[in-house]
């Protein structure tokens, strides 16, 4: 390896928004034949939004949607951001929304939230923490979770003091050109597959979409790094490309680890090699360039 063709190399691909952390990131990626993609975030936009809502109670929807956003005003997930972002549409000040006080606020990675707000019990997450906290599901909002899933959506119940009093929908649609990433990267003999911490249905529905043919999900941040090593004891050599704190066993794991550009600063430094316009085609970009490199070298 000669190290200017590594400079020239990693000085294309960084002047076209793709960083490469060395020669060794460069290296690795032309031997990568198998990614593992994250999906929120990563194979779907960076910012979900809530498109629907279901009250089973008796509760006045400002109101509902204010217990949430306070419930979920120190959470740092993007489903928790969506949730506050359309609170505020039933603020007077949308700017600087005063939410009401929370004590007691759990965050239960992989699951969702908990506070206490105005003395009643908010939770905020996926059916596990409902199950986890004994609260019964009733049939009406387990159809709107199926209802969600299969449209992609993911659904998110909302109990008060031990009643599930509402259901959220949130969509993160796939990135433009996901479908396409995967078929490329298909033709280029590489294999893609999603891990991600959402429902099976979402998780499937998203994956169907796009192409990709092997899904795990509820994945917990560990459980994404062993299907990294499960790759690598296949033979596959693995690039991990994720956004989230959740990825950051799985890209430390991978053979090349690649952050969103748009991702968490933890995800960015733990990866060697980070795609800035957050663009899907870069990963081929990535892999392409690494390739024209290494060619022009053996
Ligand atoms: P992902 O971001 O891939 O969905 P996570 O492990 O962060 O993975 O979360 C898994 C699931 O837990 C989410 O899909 C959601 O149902 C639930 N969840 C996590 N954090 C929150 C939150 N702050 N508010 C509501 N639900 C949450
Ligand atoms: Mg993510």
């Amino acid at each position: 390896v000669t190290p200017t063709a590594v400079m020239v190399g990693t000085g294309v691909s960084a002047s076209l928004g793709v960083l490469i952390e060395g020669g060794q990131a460069l290296e690795g990626a032309h031997k990568v034949n198998c990614i593992v993609f994250d999906k929120r975030g990563t194979l779907t936009v960076e910012k979900p939004v809530v498109v629907n809502t279901r009250l089973l109670k008796n509760v006045v929807l400002h109101e509902f949607y204010e217990l949430d956003a306070t419930t979920e005003a120190n959470s740092e997930h993007p489903l928790a951001k969506a949730i506050i972002e359309y609170a505020k549409k039933f603020r007077e000040d949308e700017e600087n929304p005063a939410w009401l006080e929370a004590r007691d606020f759990v965050s239960i990675t992989g699951h969702g939230v908990k506070a206490i707000v105005r003395d009643k019990e908010i939770i905020v997450g996926n059916k596990s923490l409902m199950l986890e906290n004994n609260i019964v599901i009733p049939v009406d909002a387990q159809d709107m979770l199926t209802e969600t899933e299969s449209m992609a959506q993911t659904g998110i119940l909302v109990s008060i003091d031990g009643e599930v009093t509402g259901v959220l929908a949130i969509s993160d649609p796939v990135k433009p050109g996901g479908q396409k990433v995967i078929s490329i990267l298909k033709s280029m003999n590489v294999r893609s597959i999603m891990v991600t911490g959402d429902n099976w249905g979402t998780a499937s529905s998203i994956a169907s979409q796009i192409g990709i043919e092997t899904v795990v999900a509820e994945t917990k941040p560990e459980q994404k790094a062993e299907k990294v090593k499960e790759l690598q004891a296949e033979g596959y050599a693995v690039a991990m490309i994720g956004d989230g704190i959740n990825d950051l066993p799985a890209l430390e794991a991978a053979d090349v680890g690649m952050a969103i550009g748009a991702g968490t600063d933890i995800a960015i430094e733990a990866a060697d090699i980070v795609l800035m316009k957050s663009n899907l085609e870069d990963v081929i970009t990535a892999i392409l360039l690494s390739k024209k490199t290494f060619s022009h070298i053996c």
